[in-house]
């Protein structure tokens, strides 16, 4: 899979980029066939104009002829003279049209010394190198003279023959690199769903194995003949057995409670809490803990408006999640403090330590399912990777906000903003 994926990637890109060049390289044989066809277009629209030079001079002298050979003897006679300059500008118009020739143009009848016959008002000198020549006189005529079309170059004729095959390729060459994106996109979210999930089985055979095999240790000590008539240590080891069998009844339940998250099955049971009284029973619980790490809880619980709208189990699990933490991610001696104030209508808890801390990195990602720091000496402290996902379903689901703040070495500060009654 490690080599299969930047190889999709490889191949990919290549053909894009090969279907990109082809279709680059089939546009500009269009544009040349385009270009190529308005030439020819322009060559059939001249020799309409000079046939309808003929046609107009046939009926003005009232000439007819059985064959092409006595047109041409009697076309001799045609000077562009014998046509007003109206009678020219409009034969000329009439035939470009009719050969799809739609460019403006200027031009020039000039006779063999050079001297002007008939011209349209914008025709410049400097025109003349650029315009196309043609002999409007027969080959027999003994008159000698040209027309000297200019054409004004049109930029946008290329775009509106082409446009619509321009703006297709175009349109399916983003599509076909959007598609690209989004399978790319969704390989790297697999490649880490994937991840996750090892992680997370990883870390629950981990939490698991702990305290089975704790179980297993007293069991077997149970068992044994001296334990056996001693009823202080049948309890201690019974209450042994029962300790742990509530730690992993809990972890059990941390894993439930994620997925009924994610089915939206949790309901909250709102009443009137005292926030204060909630904190400092979750704070209760934990002191032993704290103890332990020779640690410090403080509690600064200086809000005016301590009540709110809340389900008590659900609220308590969050002060105990980010207290819980903050044992957890911290260095020898936790200093943790707990904060309540108000700001305007708000009721703000904050939670501070002075643990390991987080990089913005890590910051950004704490409150996803499953994520856990990879760094330092993280490994060591046990979990899922859930507690700060549920914690943060339920400060919204309860209306209110989470963030956090931390600088890595030097702690942590998580705040929650609740709506008050
Ligand atoms: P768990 O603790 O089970 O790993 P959480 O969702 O509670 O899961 O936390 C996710 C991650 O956030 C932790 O693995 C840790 O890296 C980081 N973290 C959480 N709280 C703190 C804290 N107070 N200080 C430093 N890192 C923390």
């Amino acid at each position: 899979m490690k080599r299969v994926f930047p190889l999709i990637v490889v191949l990919i890109s290549l053909s894009v980029l090969g279907i990109i060049f082809i279709q680059m390289s089939w546009i500009k044989n269009a544009i040349d066939l385009r270009k190529q066809q308005h030439d020819q277009d322009v060559e059939h629209g001249i020799n309409q104009i000079r046939e309808s030079f003929y046609d107009r001079f046939a009926v003005k002298n009232g000439l007819t002829f059985n064959d092409e050979n006595s047109r041409m003897y009697y076309m001799k006679d045609f000077s562009a003279n014998l046509l007003t300059e109206e009678e020219i500008r409009q034969i000329i118009n009439q035939s470009l049209h009719r050969a799809n020739v739609h460019n403006k143009y200027d031009y020039v009848i000039m006779d063999i010394f050079r001297n002007t016959i008939r011209n349209s008002k914008g025709f410049k000198n400097e025109y003349i190198p650029n315009a196309i020549n043609t002999q409007i006189t027969t080959e027999n005529s003994p008159y000698k003279e040209t027309l000297l079309l200019y054409f004004y170059e049109d930029n946008n004729y290329v775009l509106h023959q082409l446009g619509w095959v321009i703006a297709a390729s175009i349109l399916f060459t983003m599509v076909i690199i959007s598609a690209f994106w989004l399978t790319v996109r969704t390989m790297f979210t697999q490649k880490k769903l994937s991840e996750i999930k090892s992680d997370f089985i990883n870390n629950m055979t981990h939490e698991l194995k702990t305290p089975l095999a704790t179980i297993s240790l007293a069991i077997d000590a149970l068992t044994n003949e001296k334990v056996i008539h001693d009823t202080s240590k049948i309890k201690y080891y019974s209450g042994m057995i029962k300790e742990e069998n509530k730690r992993m009844n809990k972890q059990v339940e941390k894993i439930l409670q994620a997925a009924r998250i994610e089915r939206q099955e949790i309901s909250l049971n709102l009443q009137q809490l005292d926030v204060h009284e909630i904190i400092r029973k979750v704070a209760d619980n934990l002191e032993l803990q704290i103890q332990e790490k020779h640690g410090r809880l403080a509690l600064s619980l200086t809000a005016q408006n301590q009540i709110i709208n809340a389900d008590e189990v659900h609220f308590s699990n969050i002060i105990f999640n980010l207290l819980d933490n903050a044992i957890k991610y911290s260095n020898e001696s936790p200093r943790i403090e707990v904060e309540t104030l108000m700001n305007g209508n708000a009721l703000l808890i904050k939670v501070k330590d002075n643990g390991i801390g987080m990089n913005k990195e890590t910051q950004n990602r704490i409150f996803e399912k499953f994520y856990r720091a990879h760094t330092g000496n993280i490994h060591n402290v046990k979990g899922f990777g859930l507690g700060l996902s549920y914690v943060k379903a339920m400060v919204e689901a309860h209306n209110g906000k989470i963030k956090v703040e931390s600088v890595v070495g030097k702690g942590s500060i998580f705040t929650i903003t609740l709506p008050i009654v």
